[in-house]
């Protein structure tokens, strides 16, 4: 069988450890991600990690579509993932991969996926070490499903959830919902339009830079992911014991973002992001890690949108453009599934 041809489509054979998955992974895959041929593939890979600590994370990535304004489910599952480290201060180094592919996937669709994928990974300077393809009948999965685990080099400073304290400043690095609205407008079953890209990038630069302006007065790190600010700053209102005020006012939302997400009925507080990040910092620090945000062209929007208290513990509490003050929920429930 000619793979080359793009009328092709992954079959069972492709995932059955025979000839067929040897020729997909040497002459699709692994040229894509850098690899080299199949033959030499060991069982496992060998890191060569000189730091005494080490950060570790993985995450699974089903967004529906496949392609969407501004990324993919290629791009999408190396950044995730770089994200997830960079946020406890380490220097993303290494990824797995783990391809779960629907037989009928077209191979075309297959390799622009790896390509994106290999791209990533070459911007973000991660080896993508380790890998895995299996290929499930139809209706088993939905075209392909993705996991990354990376590992990291942890440096002098490991931000926690736990570290926030009274008195601290929350910053984000941007505008909030891009990428949940994006993928949403993606969607063919919803009559929106609007010119709204995802912000998937990955954030271990930005983060440097903001760890190399203030050191350890970076207390806490979370990528806006799932549940989007509301799940982060909850998540670290309850694990480090404090209460957080945000002011709406200051939490930046597009135009287009916030009117899609007013049509759609949900808060833009609540969707996800795939290249935004609350930081809890201590306060005589804020400003140099503000500037030093701003200065990274992921960090031009950045700005201060509230700070830490000691009452009222593991809440978030949201001061509104009307004066009124009202509590900012965990979202309940999957507000928009397969989204990341
Ligand atoms: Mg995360």
């Amino acid at each position: 069988m000619d793979i080359s041809d793009s009328s092709q489509t992954v079959t069972l054979g492709h995932g059955s450890g025979g000839a067929m998955m040897q020729q997909l992974i040497t002459e699709q895959l692994l040229p894509a991600l850098g690899g080299q041929s199949a033959e030499g593939l060991e069982d496992a890979a060998i890191l060569d990690i000189p730091a005494a600590s080490i950060a570790f994370s993985t995450d699974s990535f089903t967004v529906q579509p496949l392609f969407f304004p501004g990324g993919d489910i290629g791009s999408l599952a190396v950044h995730g993932t770089v994200n997830d480290v960079a946020m406890r201060g380490a220097r993303p180094r290494y990824l797995s991969l783990g391809l779960i592919i629907e037989e009928g996937l077209p191979l075309d669709t297959l390799r622009r996926i790896v390509e994106s994928i290999g791209q990533a990974a070459r911007d973000c300077d991660v080896i993508i070490a380790s890998g895995d393809t299996k290929v499930v009948g139809r209706g088993a999965a939905d075209s392909i499903f993705i996991n990354t685990a990376g590992i990291g080099e942890c440096g002098d400073h490991t931000p926690s959830v736990t570290a926030a304290r009274p008195g601290d400043t929350v910053l984000v690095n941007g505008t909030l919902g891009d990428h949940g609205v994006a993928v949403m407008i993606a969607r063919e079953d919803l009559q929106i339009s609007a010119a709204v890209e995802s912000d998937t990038a990955p954030l271990h630069t930005l983060v440097a830079a903001m760890l190399e302006a203030s050191g350890e007065a970076v207390h806490t790190l979370r990528d806006l992911t799932r549940g989007g600010l509301a799940a982060g700053v909850n998540e670290i209102a309850s694990a480090a014991g404090v209460g957080i005020t945000l002011e709406a006012v200051a939490i930046p939302v597009r135009p287009e973002v916030g009117g899609a997400c007013e049509i759609l009925g949900l808060s833009p507080y609540a969707v996800a992001n795939e290249g935004k990040l609350v930081a809890i910092v201590a306060p005589e620090a804020a400003e140099a890690v503000l500037a030093a945000m701003r200065a990274h062209p992921l960090g031009q929007d950045a700005c201060v949108i509230g700070e830490v208290s000691a009452e009222p513990v593991a809440t978030v509490r949201l001061h509104t453009p009307i004066g009124t003050t009202r509590i900012l929920e965990l979202p309940a429930g999957e507000l928009l599934p397969r989204i990341c």
